[in-house]
């Protein structure tokens, strides 16, 4: 009902980069593990609609969900922590909130009133945080705002936060995220910053309810005293939240903090037994004591931000557990790899992946990694454009079809295996115009990743504009790389793999959306299957 609904607020103080995702979803978790429905929310306050035209280097990956949303990489810490889907609704920027007032405006909704931050853009940010509990489907709602507090981009929603306080009552709480420095030179964890911080959304009219707090060491009873005092808050609301050695831990340090009885209290639900974690603590003490080591290549372009691959880093953690192996990823960058030095670059390695991708740079390194792969039988897995320079790399070194390409990067290509999707053919705007979300696919019998997902339809999702070029289907599959999965309805090849290798797979779509802790997607457990067995007959 979503007049029971419950709400948390979860915001940042002091800096950025505390791990306010990590938080929500580990409290997230804890919740779900006592039996409640739980979705978590992000707002972000950055003026694009979404993160769909942003580069990775700005903020590392973007993330899809099922329903085609183009989101930040939150909302997959969301789903793997949870294993429960998101949606469009889970993920709303400034740009998105902006875009629908507007609208309204030019409507006429607004019966010629002035329009201004408060009361159409505040109510606008309440609309899409209650939106969630309206559906029904969730008991508690957790919505983390981006940024930190004091940007002028974050005042709406702290406003707005505000608003909903006194609207929600006792169904609602804030927890504020803060940093508690250590200063080496006295050897001290330092308070001020957070009661700064607090100060600061005191201002805005906004009392904490929790503080968790970032910490390099162990926060005494002493200190948390101090925090409660200048703070306004309970002592036992004073949360250490102290570094972990894996995201995973965090549910863990949170729950010997009681963050999640504390939360159950301050919001009037009962508490009742303790959260039932006993999978997530096997998967913890797999991930701790591997049997085995790989070293997989992980080749791209935006290397130096290593958020730009979130969801595949996390998807081979989950595929390393469930061979009871610890993956170790080798980060490549496609510009540094040659003719020349492809074999030393890629030496020892019994795995390699080519990751997604837009655009020319890197483009002739992942190919020579793929032909690398190819020739030396080194397992390898090719995602959405790394799919489509497998195809590029065979249909040149392979089929003989001097210069194939992609005619994303070669438009004159006298062979282009890989060309744009008819429907994007007159689409000219940038934002949430490709191929995305969720599309069945069947998997043909008998094939690699048939023996993968032991099924024969699939969904997985979509990002992207550009499609293998079926006209030249029938010369690949002679010359020995087939297609194993194709979209129904479309046509479409979505998987192609080589017959003549132990495991070679390239996917248009993203199958690292998919993987959650839980479940663990098959292609990767698969894939470093395949690498550990390599690495056991190097040995
Ligand atoms: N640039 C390619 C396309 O648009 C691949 C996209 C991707 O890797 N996500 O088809």
């Amino acid at each position: 009902m979503s007049a029971g609904t419950k709400y948390i607020f979860v915001t940042g103080g002091v800096t950025s980069s505390l791990g306010k995702g990590i938080v929500s979803a580990s409290l997230a978790k804890l919740l779900q593990a006592r039996g409640h429905t739980v979705t978590i929310q992000k707002l972000d306050p950055y003026i694009n609609v979404d993160p769909g035209t942003l580069n990775p280097y700005e903020h590392g990956e973007c993330f899809v969900t099922d329903d085609g949303a183009e989101t930040d990489l939150d909302l997959g810490h969301y789903e793997r922590f949870l294993n429960t889907p998101t949606s469009q609704a889970n993920n709303v920027t400034t740009g998105k909130i902006y875009q629908t007032v507007i609208e309204k405006e030019r409507r006429g909704d607004f019966l010629g009133k002035t329009v201004q931050v408060i009361p159409h853009i505040t109510d606008e940010i309440k609309d899409r945080i209650r939106a969630l509990g309206k559906t029904g489907k969730y008991e508690i709602v957790i919505t983390e705002i981006g940024g930190t507090v004091g940007d002028i981009e974050s005042l709406p929603y702290i406003e707005a936060i505000r608003q909903l306080k006194w609207e929600l009552g006792k169904d609602c709480i804030v927890i504020h995220l803060t940093l508690i420095p250590y200063l080496s030179t006295t050897g001290e964890l330092k308070t001020k910053p957070t009661q700064h911080s607090v100060k600061l959304m005191l201002e805005y009219g906004v009392q904490p309810d929790i503080l968790v707090c970032r910490a390099e060491h162990k926060i005494s009873k002493e200190l948390k005293n101090k925090i409660a005092l200048f703070c306004n808050v309970e002592a036992r609301a004073v949360i250490e939240a102290i570094d972990a050695s894996t995201i995973y831990e965090v549910p863990l340090f949170m729950e010997a903090e009681k963050l999640d009885i504390v939360v159950l209290e301050k919001l009037g639900l009962p508490v009742k037994g303790e959260a039932k974690l006993e999978s997530w603590k096997h998967f913890l003490t797999s991930l701790k004591t591997p049997k085995t080591e790989v070293r997989i290549g992980l080749v791209g372009k935006y290397i130096e931000l290593k958020d730009s691959y979130k969801s595949i880093a996390e998807s081979f953690i989950h595929a390393g557990v469930a061979n009871e192996c610890k993956v170790k990823l080798e980060w490549i960058h496609s510009e540094t790899i040659t003719d020349e030095n492809v074999g030393s670059k890629l030496n020892g390695l019994t795995g390699i992946l080519v990751a997604p991708g837009f655009g020319n740079r890197g483009i002739e390194g992942k190919i020579n990694a793929i032909k690398f792969a190819r020739e030396h039988k080194i397992p390898f897995l090719g995602i959405c454009l790394g799919m489509q320079c497998a195809v590029i790399e065979f249909a040149r070194n392979v089929m003989g079809l001097k210069g194939a390409h992609s005619t994303e990067m070669n438009p004159e290509t006298a062979h282009p295996v890989i060309d744009l999707l008819e429907a994007q053919k007159k689409i000219t705007n940038k934002g949430g115009t490709m191929r995305l979300g969720a599309y069945t696919c069947n998997i043909i019998e008998g094939t690699k990743v048939f023996e993968a997902y032991k099924t024969v339809e699939i969904s997985e999702r979509h990002r992207h504009r550009y499609e293998f070029n079926n006209e030249y289907l029938g010369d690949f599959e002679r010359a020995g790389m087939v297609a194993s999965g194709i979209n129904p309805n479309a046509g479409l090849v979505e998987i192609v793999e080589l017959k003549d290798h132990p495991w070679f797979v390239g996917v248009q779509f993203h199958p690292e959306y998919k993987s959650t802790v839980e479940n663990p997607h098959p292609l990767f457990v698969n894939f470093v299957k395949a690498a550990v067995h390599v690495a056991s007959l190097v040995h």
